[in-house]
């Protein structure tokens, strides 16, 4: 039996998966999906936000501020790619002049450190691309950027190499309460545990009413995206949002860690977690309202267009508590944006949570918590001669947008998570995020999979559960 099963790899899950690992203990991650971070984790504005945005008072704003700091630290120990570059919400009259006024005075009372507001012209000095009708901006300096698929697969690998256990493909599909124990029930069997956390993004409150719980449920609000090619990543060195509104944080324009521009959200209801689609007029939106900030956008450089669903429920805050249906059933729900930012907190409070309800957790003697990797790119000329000396596939680049070579899909192939979809490749290596978009190296990349893996290419996935990309006739069809 399990001390704690954790339902849900995203950031939250692979955040108290990380938490855990600290003690001894024996913990379980059930993720439905075949990687760790395959929903809205991987589809956001990739922003650790400042903190001024949430109401003063809130456990959003508690643990956007927490939660920031702590990732700044981890994101060191744990190499994953952060960039501080601060925020600025750009105001174009004086209804927002009024409006950052406001935020300046969130920011103070949540704590946000240098939060403070610029002139027109100190303005224009930092950022010369940004349109001439800008009056003044909110500027933050604790806001970053960061990779929000490596912060994740940082935290999940981690918490896996302390000891926590992982199954991917494994979705909860019920679970009964028992005397002692909770069983959760998966097509891959059951499994025990006497402590759940329930980290299930846009699905969490379906988990919940399993054990007969309700009190919330999730309403799925989708945002659309351009990324733009590196030509455009140095328009602006700051990110650029406009004044926030009811519907969210509005159209922001920002560099990304890998050196592209990212252009988004708009908001939009949809009736699933899983319609992340995009459509012509939230591509439409998005275009003429990140105008109002940055002119000067070119979209025929336009490299992909992606989306993500947030998981928004009738509360206007998260949900961090223990269930009052099921003792010892935490519920991490509603966690919509800034729950990246504040995830590490999350995780954090949802440990407290549990020692609250009964669960006796010991300090490990030994916690492994740094990790890196070798990234070619990175290396001075000496490293990389050094790293193709000890391993010549250093010297095959595969992904030649971003020179990404054989011998780093190799090593991340071998590490305690195993990707076994070209996208997963994507996601630890960067291989596929240049222009051409994988039309090069991606089936270089499936037949490295395949050979790596030992399992036929027709059995390799590009990304999600079922997305595979050959098909092999049947013996009865090719007869
Ligand atoms: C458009 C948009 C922009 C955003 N921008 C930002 C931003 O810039 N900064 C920020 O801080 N936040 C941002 N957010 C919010 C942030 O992305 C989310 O708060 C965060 O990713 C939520 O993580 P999660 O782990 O709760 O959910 P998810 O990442 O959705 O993970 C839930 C996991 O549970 C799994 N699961 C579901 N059902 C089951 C089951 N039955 N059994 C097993 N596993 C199951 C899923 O497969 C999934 O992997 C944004 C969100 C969106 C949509």
């Amino acid at each position: 039996m399990y001390d704690v099963a954790i339902i849900g790899c995203g950031i939250v899950g692979a955040a108290t998966a990380y938490e855990l690992s600290r003690y001894n203990l024996k913990v379980l991650v059930l993720e439905a999906q075949n990687d760790v971070s395959e929903a809205t984790t991987k589809a956001n504005s990739a922003i650790l936000h400042a903190g001024y945005d949430p109401e003063p008072g809130t456990l959003m704003a508690r643990l956007n501020v927490e939660g920031v700091r702590m990732a700044k630290e981890l994101c060191e120990k744990l190499d994953v790619e952060r960039d501080q570059i601060g925020s600025l919400v750009l105001a174009f009259d004086d209804e927002d002049l009024k409006r950052i006024q406001k935020l300046l005075h969130n920011g103070e009372a949540n704590g946000v450190p240098g939060v403070r507001i610029l002139s027109r012209q100190e303005v224009l000095e930092r950022e010369p691309n940004l349109s001439d009708k800008v009056v003044g901006a909110l500027y933050a300096p604790s806001a970053a950027i960061v990779s929000p698929w490596e912060f994740c697969i940082a935290l999940a690998e981690t918490a896996v190499r302390n000891g926590v256990e992982l199954r991917l493909s494994t979705p909860v599909t019920a679970i009964d309460k028992g005397e002692a124990a909770y069983v959760l029930h998966t097509p891959k069997g059951d499994f025990e545990a006497a402590y759940v956390v329930n980290a299930a993004g846009c699905d969490a409150d379906k988990i919940h009413e399993m054990v007969g719980g309700s009190g919330f449920s999730t309403q799925y609000n989708r945002g659309e995206y351009y990324v733009m090619d590196k030509t455009q990543g140095t328009l602006v060195s700051h990110v650029i949002f406009q004044c926030p509104t009811k519907e969210g944080k509005g159209v922001l324009v920002a560099p990304t860690v890998h050196g592209n521009l990212i252009v988004g959200p708009n908001t939009g209801a949809v009736d699933s977690g899983d319609q992340v689609g995009n459509t012509a007029q939230g591509l439409d939106y998005v275009r003429r309202m990140a105008a109002r900030s940055v002119p000067g956008i070119n979209y025929r450089d336009s490299i992909r267009n992606f989306a993500g669903v947030r998981a928004q429920t009738e509360h206007d805050d998260f949900i961090v508590e223990e269930s009052k249906f099921a003792k010892g059933f935490i519920n991490l729900a509603g966690i919509k944006s800034p729950g990246l930012s504040a995830a590490p907190a999350i995780a954090v409070m949802a440990v407290d949570l549990l020692r609250q309800a009964g669960l006796s957790a010991q300090a490990k003697d030994h916690f492994t918590d740094t990790r890196r990797r070798a990234v070619f790119h990175r290396m001075t000329p000496g490293e990389k001669r050094e790293a193709i000396r000890k391993n010549p596939l250093y010297g095959r680049v595969i992904c030649r947008c971003e020179t990404i070579t054989e011998g780093e899909m190799v090593d991340a192939i071998h590490r305690p998570i195993v990707p076994t979809s070209i996208d997963a490749i994507k996601r630890r290596c960067n291989s596929g995020m240049g222009r051409c978009q994988g039309g090069f190296c991606g089936p270089r990349v499936h037949e490295i999979l395949s050979r790596e893996l030992g399992v036929p290419l027709d059995e390799i996935e590009m990304d999600e559960e079922g997305s595979y990309i050959l098909t092999t006739p049947t013996k009865e069809a090719a007869v």
